[in-house]
């Protein structure tokens, strides 16, 4: 059996990270470094794609970004001063290395090269209508669509020509484009994921510029963060320097509100705020509209830290790292034999004893899926000794599956689609069960303009074209609960009812 670290987390999945590189003379190796510091936002294939002003270079494989590019001769086959990078995440069926990015085309444009975040929502709509006009595609991503339009364009440059088919897609990307002497930075008009621009000195004491999903990229580099790439901006960088196009109408800002909860990393700045503040913020906040009398606060490594140390300091209760994670999990875990079955989170967890034997614990995490890795994680800390577990959840229930580039299961599958929190608190066997409110949340990441999305909290999306599914009480989604003695909260999540719908 296969045990895939995807399986084992029960989180959310980001499906992409993307670098860019203009004007250094490392720029395969910056690239490299960059996706490195990307790398939790995808861990099943990585690209490169280089310019050394004529040709472009290509290497993507299937695998971690160090395991690909640390093999001998790699980056020495990436030549040249432009170069962008990604990194994926994908889902099981869906492994091909045909679909690893970044994607690279000789067209009537030239040659092009695209790295793409996001999830385009009338992708299909598009395929059929193209295949249909003759295209031909490679791939089964959605990104392939923007390479047809792009290529069918009209217009006689490529920002024209990107603008003409990014005006026709729906959904979310944050995309870099690469030719042979220009690197095109674009984030869709609502801005979904992040995207960010930073300056590096090159030996010659030039500036090169770079370009990232986060931050944390360009710290690794010791680059100069200089601002994100706006909603519905395109950045043209050549040798003229930097110029800023808005390519499509002005739209109500999306951005997603769960790259703050969990998918980037605590030591980035998304959408202009610092991850770190906004968790340990999130913390603070549910302490307050969940307390509970306990002795230790112990976060579910490591996404559980900052919203733990929050809640530790809010409520005064000491905090306590009573579960250690063990970091050198693989991406797939072949399990030894039928006899050692279902290690599940073991793998990645375990108790100290010491620190939670007779102890009423709070047990806080950023969220819940599908609900069985925290089960097994309340029954751990159980069995660890303690008296009581409280189970204290950073982000409302996630009600409702991403169409934006995230990798959620299905509505059916996530806990909080079918069931009340009551429900879910007896299902994981806990004392209590508290989720932040959408008003809170909103309130860690100083939302006060509505800029952010959040219909997987909500059900309600801010694009057409989404097939949405009806949302109806099933009993075939009802959970089988154990019994125990539990002490329920009410989760106070705000239930919208005004959808923004734009042509
Ligand atoms: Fe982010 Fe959720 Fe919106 Fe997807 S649906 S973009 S995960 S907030």
């Amino acid at each position: 059996m296969i045990f895939t670290s995807a399986s084992a987390d029960d989180h959310f999945h980001d499906h992409c990270g993307v670098f860019g590189v203009f004007g250094h003379p490392e720029a395969a190796n910056l690239a490299y470094l960059g996706l490195y510091a990307l790398q939790h936002r995808g861990q099943e294939s990585a690209g490169i794609v280089s310019s050394d002003g004529t040709e472009l270079h290509l290497h993507r494989a299937m695998g971690e970004v160090e395991e690909i590019f640390q093999q001998p001769g790699v980056l020495a086959k990436l030549p040249g001063s432009l170069a962008i990078g990604h990194t994926r995440y994908s889902t099981a069926g869906d492994k091909a290395l045909l679909n690893a990015q970044p994607i690279m085309i000789d067209c009537n444009k030239g040659k092009v090269a695209l790295g793409h975040n996001g999830n385009l929502t009338n992708a299909a709509e598009w395929r059929r209508k193209l295949e249909h006009r003759g295209s031909i595609f490679q791939t089964n991503s959605d990104t392939e669509v923007i390479v047809h339009l792009l290529a069918r364009s009209a217009a006689r440059n490529l920002s024209g020509a990107l603008g003409d088919a990014l005006n026709q897609v729906e959904g979310a990307y944050s995309l870099l484009v690469l030719t042979q002497d220009e690197l095109y930075a674009v984030r869709d008009p609502r801005g979904f994921r992040p995207l960010v621009l930073g300056k590096l000195a090159t030996p010659a004491g030039f500036a090169a510029w770079l370009v990232a999903s986060e931050t944390c990229a360009f710290d690794l580099l010791n680059a100069h963060y200089v601002r994100e790439v706006a909603p519905g901006e395109m950045l043209r960088i050549s040798k003229s320097g930097i110029e800023s196009i808005r390519f499509a109408p002005e739209k109500q800002h999306q951005q997603c509100i769960f790259e703050h909860v969990y998918f980037s990393r605590p030591d980035s700045i998304i959408f202009g705020r610092s991850v770190n503040e906004s968790r340990e913020t999130l913390g603070r906040l549910l302490a307050r509209e969940h307390p509970v009398e306990a002795d230790i606060v112990v976060p579910v490594p490591d996404s559980g830290v900052p919203a733990a140390v929050g809640y530790a300091l809010e409520s005064k209760i000491p905090f306590r790292m009573g579960l250690i994670r063990n970091h050198y999990i693989g991406r797939t875990f072949i399990e030894p034999s039928q006899a050692i079955r279902n290690f599940g989170v073991k793998l990645k967890l375990n108790p100290v004893r010491g620190l939670i034997e007779g102890q009423r614990v709070i047990l806080v995490d950023d969220s819940i899926v599908r609900g069985t890795t925290s089960r097994k994680i309340v029954r751990m800390v159980r069995e660890a000794g303690a008296k009581e577990v409280h189970v204290r959840i950073s982000c409302p229930p996630t009600i409702s599956p991403c169409y934006y580039g995230v990798d959620t299961p299905t509505r059916e599958e996530l806990i909080a689609s079918f069931n009340t929190p009551e429900e879910i608190c007896k299902f994981l066997g806990a004392d209590s069960l508290g989720y932040v409110s959408l008003p809170a949340l909103k309130q860690a990441v100083a939302d006060t303009e509505g800029r952010f999305c959040t219909s997987c909290y909500t059900g309600v999306y801010p694009t057409d074209l989404v097939q949405l599914e009806v949302r109806e009480p099933a009993s075939n989604g009802k959970l089988e609960a154990p019994s125990v003695t539990i002490e329920n909260e009410r989760v106070a999540a705000e239930r919208p009812v005004a959808v923004e719908r734009e042509s």
